[in-house]
């Protein structure tokens, strides 16, 4: 009894001597399937989409930098991968970009909406909290921008979500053989969104890119359309609808406020999301950027 206890204790011990190394490295990259030769990978950042098999791989979204690498060692031992050919940049955040400069410069097309592409060739502070981020290099740059939406010729299409849901250059990209859409933080599967306001979101525009995303599906998709955000599970248009009308209670609240000559702190202290904070958690900083999204909108100089 003793010595069993003893060993356990000697493996708990050593055990605990390698923790530190193994909480020193990055989660590793998972892949899910989503359809025929359509992966979703995670632990990268963001919800990546690697479509395999054909002429090249496709991906959505490139992950943090720092994980670049980790997932392009995850996308080439995917099931039919090859050489990546074309990478979505579903909007300019770093959770989407950190593959841009290898896969730039081994050749591959990056497709982005025009916006994304004048956010990334210049350095943006954002002023809520001073995190700055540095414009990319030419190579790392979207090579292939668009301004409404286009289509690749394996039957991929793209277009612009020109509600300014998240930023001023949000983007989907639909598989129609798999039924997915890939819509980036136009909508997210968990958690209140990031407003950036200052590269063009506002809390109108997550309304309004809901139900952009909403007549996506009932023009290309169906009810089993599977939408894949960038943060969280995979969404349901079911999911979307239920969205639609939790960001739209929110968004006529705080229209209100506004109207009333409210401020932001006035408008957090309201609680205009209580209905929604068991499920979402704490609505606060959302609601904050929310409300000066409204400013930042409706202002006569922006
Ligand atoms: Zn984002």
């Amino acid at each position: 009894m003793f010595v069993s206890t003893r060993r356990t204790f000697l493996k708990a011990a050593s055990a605990g001597l390698a923790a530190p190394f193994a909480f020193s490295q990055a989660p590793k990259i998972e892949a899910a399937p989503l359809g025929d030769n359509l992966y979703l990978l995670s632990g990268a950042g963001a919800n990546i989409i690697a479509r395999t098999g054909g002429d090249g791989v496709v991906m959505v979204d490139g992950g943090l930098a720092q994980r670049a690498a980790a997932l392009a060692q995850a996308v080439a031992a995917l099931p039919n991968a090859g050489t990546v050919k074309t990478l979505f940049n579903t909007h300019w955040h770093p959770e989407q970009i950190g593959s841009n400069e290898s896969l730039g410069m081994a050749g591959a097309a990056i497709i982005a909406q025009e916006n994304t592409r004048l956010w990334l060739q210049q350095d943006v502070t954002w002023p809520w909290n001073g995190q700055k981020f540095k414009k990319l290099s030419k190579i790392a740059q979207p090579n292939k921008t668009f301004y409404d939406n286009g289509a690749l010729d394996s039957g991929i299409r793209y277009g612009y979500i020109s509600d300014a849901a998240h930023t001023d250059g949000d983007l989907y990209v639909y598989f129609p053989q798999q039924n997915v859409l890939a819509v980036g933080d136009a909508a997210y599967g968990q958690g209140w969104p990031v407003v950036d306001w200052w590269t063009g979101g506002w809390i109108g525009g997550i309304v309004g890119g809901l139900q952009r995303i909403q007549s996506v599906v009932t023009k290309d998709g169906n009810p089993n359309t599977k939408i894949v955000p960038a943060v969280g599970p995979v969404l349901s248009p079911a999911d979307i609808t239920a969205q639609v009308e939790m960001y739209g209670t929110i968004y006529d609240r705080l229209n209100q406020m506004l109207n009333k000559g409210h401020s932001p702190s006035e408008g957090v202290a309201a609680k205009p999301a209580k209905e929604y904070e068991a499920k979402m958690g704490n609505p606060d900083e959302f609601i904050r950027r929310s409300f000066e999204s409204l400013w930042a909108y409706l202002s006569p100089d922006a």
